[in-house]
């Protein structure tokens, strides 16, 4: 499969990552949609440009199909139905940031079709999506990425082939984990310093131009929680859930890893404690615990 100006793409989950990625890719190839609440399909075939898709099997056309779904249960699903329609060298591309071991589920069903399957989570968030400019690392067949590869570049800044189907969503799952632990640790220190006179940003300027420094500190406390704001645009519920995926990782390499583990554990009850919350929100219960808000409002 060689993608040309003919090609057919289809994508399935327009969320708040799959809405921008969707209409990135409409832009450049032609794109069907397909949304779980079909309204949504047909808002963004309005806005960008897409075909709306009321039914699954009107994407069966596709020769590029990418999923960007909650977890690897629902793309399996997605593929059980949609697997036996798809034309022999369909490419699946997921974006979703699933668990390895259900991406390499995926991909051995897929294969039974001869449609080939790669997991290819992204990173760079709900900004980077709309920019078009995600890191995406892909797990799978160094061909399939080749021929897809000029679609990924509507969507991508980077793609970085780590290795074997599953490889791409274990990559995922420890940056997450990272994510999670740096946030943490920063509302941690932050949280100290302030009741100790120490103002946030003056703490963070220090920090900008220091060792400590990390996306938390340099980006979603200065942007996110300074000013209160905190935007919905990745829930608590899926970080927590890309966490729980890297302690399997780990779990699986046999690896002992105390930091990890017990960031999974304070991830995971934050999002039980702060249901429906964006991910940042982490820092709300460190300060509930400190007694102390980050904040540059007066
Ligand atoms: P959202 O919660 O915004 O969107 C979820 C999407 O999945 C919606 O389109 C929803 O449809 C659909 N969906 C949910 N359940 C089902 C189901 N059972 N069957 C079919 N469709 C379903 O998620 P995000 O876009 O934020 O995240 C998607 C993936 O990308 C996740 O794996 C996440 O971890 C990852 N990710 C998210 C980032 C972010 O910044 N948000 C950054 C990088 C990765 P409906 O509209 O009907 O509810």
């Amino acid at each position: 499969m060689q993608p040309n100006e003919t090609t057919q793409v289809a994508f399935l989950g327009l969320g708040a990552m799959g809405r921008p990625m969707a209409a990135n890719l409409a832009a450049r190839w032609p794109t069907t949609v397909w949304n779980r609440t079909t309204s949504v399909a047909e808002a963004h075939a309005a806005e960008h440009g897409s075909r709306a898709a009321l039914e699954l099997a009107e994407v069966a056309g596709a020769q590029v199909v990418c999923t960007c779904l909650p977890t690897d249960v629902e793309v399996a699903a997605l593929a059980t139905a949609l697997g036996p329609q798809l034309a022999p060298g369909t490419v699946w591309i997921d974006h979703t940031s699933g668990d390895p071991a259900g991406a390499r589920d995926v991909a051995a069903l897929l294969a039974g079709y001869d449609v080939g399957y790669l997991d290819a989570p992204v990173s760079g968030g709900t900004d980077g999506a709309h920019r078009g400019a995600l890191t995406v690392m892909v797990g799978g067949d160094a061909e399939d990425l080749a021929a897809v590869t000029p679609v990924l570049d509507a969507v991508a800044a980077r793609v970085v082939h780590v290795g074997d189907v599953g490889a791409g969503m274990a990559v995922k799952a420890v940056n997450n984990a990272l994510l999670a632990t740096s946030l943490w640790a920063a509302a941690e220190g932050l949280t100290a310093l302030a009741a100790q006179g120490v103002a946030p940003q003056a703490a963070l300027e220090v920090i900008a131009g220091s060792t400590g420094r990390s996306f938390a500190t340099e980006t979603l406390i200065p942007d996110r929680v300074l000013d209160r704001s905190f935007p919905h645009t990745f829930a608590l519920a899926l970080l927590a859930k890309d966490v729980r995926l890297a302690g399997s990782v780990l779990a699986g390499a046999e690896v002992d890893a105390p930091v990890l583990h017990l960031i999974e554990q304070l991830t995971s009850a934050a999002a039980v404690e702060l249901e429906g919350a964006d991910h940042v929100e982490l820092v709300r219960v460190v300060e509930r615990a400190v007694g102390v808000e980050l904040s540059s409002l007066e």
